[in-house]
């Protein structure tokens, strides 16, 4: 069992921390908003710190999952970050989805500081960490993957080495092009179903038989219909991510057409009030 600190402990950071403490690692936990920490220690084993330089001294891995870019920076490199504090030799294990290129930029940094650095952005939302079910991208050297692997199998259904630093984040930019076209499809399906007055349930429980099933499917649809948009993946946070997509395809030259339109159209969703609502609120758009 390996000395272990997760940094973060919101929607996803706080049950893969849990299941950690459950496989039997030795937890210190830290969260900005200290209730949180204090929350996490009441429930699990393990104690907390009040840095993250205080977290990470005596880890031989450190797991982050913060927000964006500039929280990255801020819990490895920023004042009181890990980084400056991690033994020589320690691995830090980034599940933040965050820009491939900040991702291989820290990898350099922590290579300065005599560590090493996994960019292991997760799919699977709120309901994966929860149940231990979350799909991890990971980028990074093969040596570092073989040490984390077994760790992260904690929370897991499948891990997969997508290639050196920044090809995790790569590949949830992949996951987030898939979700955006899929989820506005769905929007408008659950839409047109109910406007046409079929059972929205039974539609979509023989759909989800046939050519058009998704995990978006089996999972939102009712929920859509509903107007419940209450299941972890913020708005906000796809719209960060999309951002991250639509970026790199720039500097690609890549067009993603669709990819930018859902990006608009979840900018509206925010003007809506939805910005810690879930994905699925795409349909709001549709049916106030
Ligand atoms: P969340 O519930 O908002 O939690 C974010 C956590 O990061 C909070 O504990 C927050 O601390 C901490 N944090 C943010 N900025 C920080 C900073 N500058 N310094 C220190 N701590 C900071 O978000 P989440 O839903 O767990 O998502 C976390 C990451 O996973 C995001 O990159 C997101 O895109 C990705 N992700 C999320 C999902 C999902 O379904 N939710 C799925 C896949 C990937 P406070 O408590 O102080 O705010």
């Amino acid at each position: 069992m390996a000395q272990i600190a997760f940094l973060g402990l919101g929607i996803m950071g706080g049950p893969m921390a849990a299941h950690l403490a459950k496989a039997g690692h030795t937890m210190t936990v830290y969260n900005r908003t200290l209730a949180k920490s204090t929350a996490w220690v009441a429930k699990h084993a393990g104690k907390m710190a009040k840095t993250p330089a205080l977290a990470a001294q005596s880890a031989d891995i450190v797991f982050a999952c913060v927000g964006a870019d500039r929280d990255v920076e801020d819990v490895t490199t920023g004042p009181d970050g890990a980084f400056s504090a991690m033994t020589t030799g320690s691995l830090f294990v980034d599940h933040t989805t965050i820009g491939a290129d900040t991702a291989r930029q820290l990898a350099i940094v922590a290579r300065q500081h005599g560590i090493r650095f996994l960019d292991a952005p997760v799919s699977g939302g709120q309901a994966g960490a929860e149940n231990g079910q979350l799909t991890i991208m990971v980028g990074g050297d093969t040596v570092d993957f073989d040490r984390a692997e077994p760790v992260m199998q904690a929370y897991a259904k499948r891990i997969g080495h997508m290639g050196p630093s920044g090809a995790g984040q790569l590949t949830k930019m992949v996951n987030q092009i898939c979700i955006a076209g899929v989820v506005q499809g769905l929007a408008e399906a659950v839409h047109f179903a109910l406007e046409a007055g079929l059972d929205s349930t039974q539609v979509f429980d023989v759909l989800s038989k046939g050519a058009a099933q998704s995990w978006q499917m089996e999972n939102r649809t009712a929920t859509m219909a509903d107007g419940k948009f209450d299941f972890g993946f913020a708005v906000d946070w796809m719209r960060k991510d999309l951002g991250l997509v639509l970026d790199e395809a720039r500097r690609m030259g890549v067009t993603l057409p669709v990819t930018a339109l859902v990006d608009h159209f979840y900018s509206d969703v925010q003007k809506l009030g939805g910005k810690r609502q879930d994905t699925s609120s795409l349909i709001r758009r549709f049916r106030r």
